[in-house]
């Protein structure tokens, strides 16, 4: 499971003035964070500290592995919708070989809809779910199409001719109705055959259910995630999986991907660390869900290699079953220093469970290897990449969860880039109630918002568990946004404990506070700057933040424990009473524990339904226009740094060097002449 930063982390880190931050990297004097900004997107760049005192042979290894991240990245955008191949080659064509006038408005606008391609890794919203519109005129699409040579066209696929190609893909970008959301989640509608995604073709959703349940055995305490590496579709009226591994679908960028971790393997760290890639390996050649959860529960248990990656068929909030997984990778190394923090938490992890204000059957009697550490990504790549999390806990595997436990980690060098890329904002002067609650976020925020990630993926993920026979998908598509909410409400209710003064993991009683005013102000008003208007929230980390917001101010409105009020024809929201907040936090948690360890469907749907998805029309309006008077950017995302091998005469690898230079079009451009492993069909 990933987390990603909210906005208002965004904002708030970049207020803190107090070097509340352990080991923060050193600034490189000029380093410019900010690399592009186009439509509601950011792009940034982010610092590798450490990576130059990292020995040789574990320079090489991140080397060997970032090459793998990027080499799948072909595959992510056919997974996201059948045509976005098709698409983005034909849009990179254009822009490369165009020779009509590229200051034109159509042209600027075709410059931005490419960007927006890439950052999303195809034609839907990344977070959004629904398709972008172009902005510029199709006839001036058709022309410049029509106008460059036929040869850097994909039109292979297309009998070779160009006007079957625009055929294919003009409807695809121009008409809003087809495949307008690539993640559907409307109750009621069938929500395969209304989401844009690939992973399923010419099947309905009754169809999927039935067909992944026929394969479940209620008796099997060690279920493979079945399903997790395929495309389902029908051929001659049956139903069949095409696996994703070598020889298979995706086998040109699979290959390749193998190619690096064959490399990479002969440098590991040591022996353990080998095997992970050894296994690794041997899925991507079989498919084997077996191996999968072979490897998974290996690399679980790596804790002492200092390098470390996530390269796979990893996350499935692109399947609005949660089936079907995306391809991902980071890779990553240790930050021995702020890694001491998660090392507090985890290794009190049993404290924490015993505590919770859950009922005792949905605890876990022995809370297992909840392991912690902060890194530094090295690489991002698929499904990190351009947008990124800052924070992952995995395996998803429920019973590998209970029996091996899950790693989680914060990555601190993409928060941090966060932090120094948006100073002076004046988001907070815009949208923080009072100099109050602007100066506990002063004083506490950047460290509250880094426990905040460490809670939620080191203990929250890893705490409860299911009454036994309690099928884990029984939640279907509500089971992501109860699993999120909770792990926050896991983190909110702990923040507040004096257990983490005691820890010295927070300077005192108070610095909470900065983490609850976020969160509400976040999750009540600031996040909506996210949403399109007239649009409802679909994303779940998103539908979980409201739904704890909206939940908590509705039952604490008797006793005004939370409020909006408003000055200046502005709304702001006020907390009253932290310490009542606290006990709303803790009560809601128990609920939602109740829900996901009983598979209480009904009352999953009701709680996200009621407080999660819909959005106060007029409260949205007023946040966007507040929000857009301030110029910034909803969403961010970043470029990735180029790692150079430095050669001896005998062609041997002698050193690593790490590059920052490359803006995003280069790097898209150059990612695509470089890694360009799949067909336009697949
Ligand atoms: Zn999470």
């Amino acid at each position: 499971m990933q987390k990603y930063i909210t906005i208002i982390v965004t904002m708030i880190y970049l207020l803190t003035t107090v070097g509340c931050r352990e080991n923060a990297p050193a600034n490189n004097g000029n380093f410019s964070y900010s690399v592009d900004r186009f439509a509601d997107l950011e792009v940034l760049r982010y610092q590798v500290p450490g990576f130059e005192e990292l020995k040789l042979n574990q320079k090489i290894l991140i080397y060997y592995l970032s090459k793998a991240a990027i080499e799948g990245r072909d595959i992510l955008y056919d997974q996201n919708n059948k045509y976005n191949l098709s698409i983005r080659k034909t849009l990179e064509a254009v822009y490369e070989n165009y020779k009509g006038d590229r200051d034109s408005g159509n042209f600027k606008k075709f410059e931005t809809y490419l960007k927006r391609v890439w950052f999303s890794n195809g034609i839907h919203h990344h977070y959004a779910m629904d398709k972008f519109e172009p902005g510029f005129e199709q006839a001036f699409f058709e022309e410049a199409v029509r106008s460059i040579p036929a040869e850097t066209l994909p039109i292979y696929a297309y009998n070779g001719n160009v006007n079957t190609l625009l055929e294919a893909i003009i409807p695809v970008m121009f008409d809003k109705n087809l495949y307008a959301k690539r993640v559907n989640q409307t109750p009621g509608e069938d929500l395969i055959v209304t989401s844009a995604n690939n992973y399923y073709e010419g099947v309905t959703q009754a169809e999927v259910e039935s067909f992944y349940d026929a394969m479940k055995d209620s008796n099997d305490l060690t279920p493979i995630s079945f399903g997790l590496n395929s495309k389902l579709m029908k051929e001659d009226g049956k139903m069949v999986e095409k696996q994703w591994k070598e020889g298979g679908m995706y086998t040109l960028a699979i290959e390749k991907i193998v190619y690096w971790l064959e490399k990479a393997q002969d440098v590991a760290e040591n022996e353990q660390q080998k095997q992970i890639i050894k296994t690794l390996i041997e899925y991507y050649l079989t498919g084997n869900l077996k191996t999968f959860d072979e490897y998974s529960i290996r690399w679980v248990k790596d804790l002492n290699s200092r390098v470390d990656f996530i390269n796979g068929f990893i996350e499935t909030y692109g399947d609005p079953l949660g089936i079907k997984a995306s391809w991902e990778s980071i890779v990553n190394f240790k930050n021995l220093e702020a890694t001491k923090r998660t090392e507090i938490i985890s290794s009190n992890a049993q404290w924490f469970e015993d505590r919770s204000p859950v009922d005792s059957r949905f605890k876990k009697k022995v809370v297992k290897g909840v392991s912690a550490k902060v890194i530094t990504a090295a690489m991002l790549g698929g499904d990190c990449f351009p947008p990124t999390p800052i924070g992952i806990n995995l395996p998803n595997s429920n019973w590998i969860r209970q029996m091996h436990g899950s790693k989680s980690v914060t990555i601190e060098n993409i928060t941090e880039a966060y932090d120094k890329a948006g100073k002076g904002s004046g988001f907070a002067q815009e949208f923080v109630w009072s100099a109050e609650e602007i100066r506990l976020i002063d004083e506490y925020g950047f460290a509250t918002g880094n426990i905040e990630v460490d809670l939620h993926e080191c203990l929250g993920h890893g705490s409860g568990q299911l009454l036994p026979g309690v099928n884990p998908d029984a939640l279907k598509a509500y089971g992501a946004t109860i699993e999120e909410a909770r792990a926050d409400l896991f983190a909110l209710y702990y923040i507040a404990d004096k257990k983490l003064v005691e820890l010295a993991l927070l300077p005192d009683e108070e610095a909470y506070k900065a983490e609850y005013y976020r969160f509400m102000m976040n999750g009540l008003m600031t996040q909506l700057t996210r949403i399109e208007l007239g649009n409802n929230i679909e994303e779940s980390h998103m539908r979980n933040r409201q739904l704890i917001a909206r939940w908590v101010l509705e039952k604490g409105a008797e006793e005004r424990v939370v409020e909006f009020a408003r000055r200046d024809g502005k709304t702001f929201v006020v907390i009253n009473d932290y310490g009542k907040m606290r006990e709303l936090v803790g009560a809601l948690l128990a609920e939602i524990q109740r829900i996901k360890s009983e598979g209480d469907f009904n009352a999953a749907k009701e709680l996200v339904e009621t407080y999660g998805v819909k959005v106060d029309p007029e409260l949205h309006k007023e946040v966007k226009e507040r929000y857009e008077a301030l110029g910034l950017a909803p969403y961010k995302g970043f470029v990735n740094p180029v790692y150079k091998p430095v050669l001896n005469k005998d062609g041997q690898i002698i050193d690593v060097k790490i590059e920052y230079g490359e803006n995003f079009t280069e790097q898209m451009l150059r990612y695509t002449k470089e890694y360009a492993n799949l067909q336009v069909v697949n």
